[in-house]
């Protein structure tokens, strides 16, 4: 029976079981479309490595002798067909496939639109498992059934055990009698720290904008060059791993945090492009670091490879699970009921705020920013203005060139903008120009002062925290690990209080110009 079968652009996984066996009945297909290059505005960055990546895997399976489809844009715009389903239809009857086969895809928007595939097609549908997480799709949602909120620590534990990494033999107790160092990964940068140069993988991109260009999809974001600078291929992936693990891993934990305007990725390990597009397995990553510690105790601590191992196997899969449990309602909430716009400045970085020139300048350039610039600058700064969340999720799903829904939504609403209500996150991720400068060298010549919080040069970043924190009074009041917050905020006089709100207001009154 000919069988046609889909590979999405985050299925690139030459490791599934799909291509064990070349059968002369099966042919691949991989479609660059409108759809998907247009469904959010991304980073230009963004779709040239999705489509690069896709190219790369295309050939790959011609090599290894399977019968593959590969469209172009320019192709399916010539054809019209500007959907995934449009294409697969197509080629359904033009090769008389009896059978269609799709692998589960990650993401709520396509999910849907590929169960109605049988509306259209009278043959045989299957499906497979990606065959990359650790968990199935409901795991999360099986685990804390009936609970208000969803603590991924409790759900991290149970995956180390599960799975048995950083256990001891009896496989209930953490090795080294610690599950979580995270009191140790809040190191500011010394000076003095030298940063190793990461292994680059540059490709060429330029036919990639051409087209884009010619197909008139509108971009975010700038490449320098035309050059990429991602791993595309999974043995580019793996070196990128290997030079992660050498160089970078040992002191991850540490400076988990810590950002600087000298260097955009630190210590971290800038592969989750390549896990997301499934250029290498989630298993694998973890496998290297532990194995990497094991080998070299004295020079990579137990917090440096536990933080790194908490955010895939804890983090990673724990915002999945949240993501089915939660879709599609999980897109409509907004639970602060904000309702402002982002500033202007977040599509080009210009703003006299340092921490937020840096983080957003540095995100057009290189379609990547590490967790906590956005976390604690883009993010913390949308959530104290008020930003609609569908604002900032059209954002981070357009810049960042990991970005797929099942892990930027639940990032961007859940973690950072606390739209979901407080399922993600107990407390909500925001703080004042202090905890910037503690854990940055942004505010070292920025024309704001980071210690104060009224007048003209006060950081934005203070009097905005007081009043969100005001504001939400009725939702925060009560929350025991954001006592500590209010009772400061009680201690100062009526004046000062008028005098930082009436700062606030300013601020988010004109926070096209800061
Ligand atoms: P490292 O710091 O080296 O971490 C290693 C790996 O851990 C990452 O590659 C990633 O796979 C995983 N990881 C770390 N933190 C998280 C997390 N919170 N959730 C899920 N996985 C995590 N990550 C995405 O992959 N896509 C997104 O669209 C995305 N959007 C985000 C939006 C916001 C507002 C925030 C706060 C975080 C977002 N993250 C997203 C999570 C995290 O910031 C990125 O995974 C990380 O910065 C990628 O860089 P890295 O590979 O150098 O990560």
């Amino acid at each position: 029976h000919p069988t046609l079968r889909l590979i999405l652009g985050d299925q690139l996984n030459t490791q599934h079981s799909w291509f064990q066996r070349v059968d002369a009945e099966v042919t691949y297909a991989l479609y660059e479309t409108w759809s998907e290059a247009t469904y959010t505005r991304h980073h230009v960055q963004k779709v040239c490595a999705f489509f690069l990546a896709m190219r790369a895997f295309a050939e790959q399976l011609r090599a290894a002798g399977h019968q593959v489809i590969y469209r172009t844009l320019d192709e399916s715009r010539e054809l019209q067909l500007e959907s995934i389903t449009a294409n697969l239809l197509h080629d359904a009857e033009a090769s008389k496939a009896k059978t269609i086969g799709y692998q589960l895809p990650d993401e709520y928007r396509l999910d849907q639109e590929l169960k109605r595939l049988s509306e259209n097609f009278g043959g045989v549908i299957e499906t497979a498992d990606t065959e990359h997480f650790f968990t199935a799709r409901e795991d999360v949602a099986k685990l804390f059934k009936g609970k208000k909120t969803y603590l991924m620590e409790t759900f991290y534990r149970e995956m180390r055990r599960r799975h048995n990494i950083m256990m001891e033999a009896d496989g209930k107790t953490p090795q080294t009698g610690q599950w979580n160092y995270d009191q140790e990964n809040r190191g500011s940068l010394p000076k003095d720290l030298e940063f190793p140069q990461a292994a680059t993988f540059p490709h060429d991109a330029q036919d990639i904008v051409e087209m884009l260009d010619r197909n008139g999809v509108e971009t975010i974001g700038r490449i320098a060059d035309n050059t990429l600078n991602y791993p595309l291929t999974r043995d580019e992936a793996q070196a990128a791993l290997a030079d992660f693990v050498a160089h970078r891993l040992p002191h991850f934990g540490t400076y988990q945090d810590a950002m600087t305007t000298r260097l955009p990725l630190l210590f971290h390990a800038n592969l989750s492009f390549a896990m997301n597009v499934k250029l290498i397995r989630p298993q694998e990553v973890i496998a290297a670091a532990v194995q990497a510690w094991e080998k070299r105790p004295q020079e990579i601590t137990v917090n440096q490879v536990e933080g790194f191992v908490r955010q895939i196997l804890g983090w990673r899969e724990y915002m999945r699970g949240v993501y089915w449990a939660k879709m599609p309602g999980f897109a409509a909430t907004n639970d602060l009921n904000h309702q402002a716009k982002l500033p202007t400045w977040f599509w080009t970085g210009e703003t006299k705020m340092n921490c937020l020139s840096h983080a957003i300048g540095q995100s057009l350039d290189l379609a990547y920013a590490h967790h906590i610039q956005r976390l604690m600058i883009t993010g913390n700064f949308a959530l104290l203005l008020g930003v609609h969340p569908d604002e900032v999720d059209a954002w981070y799903l357009g810049i960042y060139i990991d970005a797929i829904e099942w892990v930027e939504i639940t990032n961007t609403r859940g973690m950072s903008q606390r739209a979901d209500g407080g399922l993600v996150a107990t407390k909500p991720y925001c703080s004042s120009a202090n905890y910037v400068n503690k854990m940055s060298d942004y505010c070292q010549g920025c024309h704001y002062k980071h210690q104060e919080k009224t007048g003209e040069k006060a950081c934005p970043f203070n009097s905005l925290y007081w009043d969100f924190l005001d504001r939400h009074r009725a939702k925060f009041g009560d929350n025991f690990r954001m006592a500590f917050m209010y009772k400061t905020w009680d201690r100062y006089d009526g004046e000062t209080k008028a005098a930082i709100l009436e700062r606030a207001a300013w601020v988010k009154e004109n926070a096209n110009s800061l």
